[in-house]
């Protein structure tokens, strides 16, 4: 069984057909879902998801693309606390959009790494072109964390590797120019690789310009499990295993 560490289940895009999602999911052997918050709404309802099914966790945050004039630390706070809620996120920098200054994003990100260390919790990072200013603030910060949709460079790999955080593969690293992400996921380490969706965004190939839904992290699985040179099945059970330590979910 696969985890999907990262998918967007809370929104809209999945509210009419989530029974359907979830059973071509399992028929894909994907198992278990993190569903992650980008603002208050999508983390109380993946909050409330998860609450109602075994299959669901949760991650609460405010997305740094949306944290200019953020305000509303008391409810994050309080989902934080929640049982089902096993991250903080997502969170982190993106030089790349502007909708938020730096400052800001700065603002949001060291104070949602002091949330989850207050909770005991991981945090779920969100980096785009600011993979070093990223991880300066978490190697002053030191959370337990997950880079999600990784895109960084070797160099930025191993540094993320050595504060001892979690690398996550997204459907790019199927893509075809992304030869250099698949050379990454040939030696990351086999217990901090995690995989995930990002749905509904970055569908795998052949999916490319669907939408993109947890069952294709088979696909994303399956292209990372033989950069690493394992079997599918027991690449699985391993990235399993790395969301059970990191999140500290329990697994079937
Ligand atoms: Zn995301």
């Amino acid at each position: 069984m696969l985890v999907d560490s990262h998918c967007h289940l809370a929104y809209e895009d999945f509210q009419a057909d989530l029974p359907g999602v979830l059973s071509r999911a399992e028929a894909a052997g994907v198992g278990r879902f993190v569903i992650i918050g980008t603002e208050v709404a999508s983390s109380r309802r993946a909050s409330e998801m998860a609450a109602a099914d075994s299959r669901l966790f949760a991650a609460a945050g405010i997305h740094p693309n949306d944290c200019e004039g953020f305000v509303d630390w008391g409810a994050l706070e309080a989902l934080a606390r929640q049982p089902r809620v096993v991250a903080l996120g997502e969170t982190g920098l993106d030089w790349f959009r502007t909708t938020a200054s730096r400052e800001a994003q700065r603002e949001a990100f060291a104070r949602t790494m002091d949330l989850a260390k207050a909770a005991g919790k991981p945090v779920v990072i969100h980096c785009r072109e600011a993979y070093d200013d990223t991880l300066d603030m978490m190697a002053a910060a030191r959370p337990a964390a997950v880079m999600h949709c990784f895109a960084g460079d070797e160099k930025q790999a191993k540094r993320a590797l050595d504060l001892g955080f979690y690398i996550s593969f997204a459907g790019p690293v199927t893509y075809k120019k992304n030869d250099a992400l698949r050379q990454i996921a040939s030696w990351v380490p086999r217990d901090r690789i995690l995989v995930e969706t990002d749905a509904p965004f970055l569908p795998p190939e052949p999916h490319r310009g669907k939408k993109n839904e947890p069952a294709f992290a088979r696909l994303t699985a399956e292209c990372v499990a033989k950069c690493a040179k394992m079997p599918y099945e027991e690449f699985a059970r391993q990235e399993a295993e790395n969301a059970h330590r990191l999140f500290g979910f329990p697994l079937p």
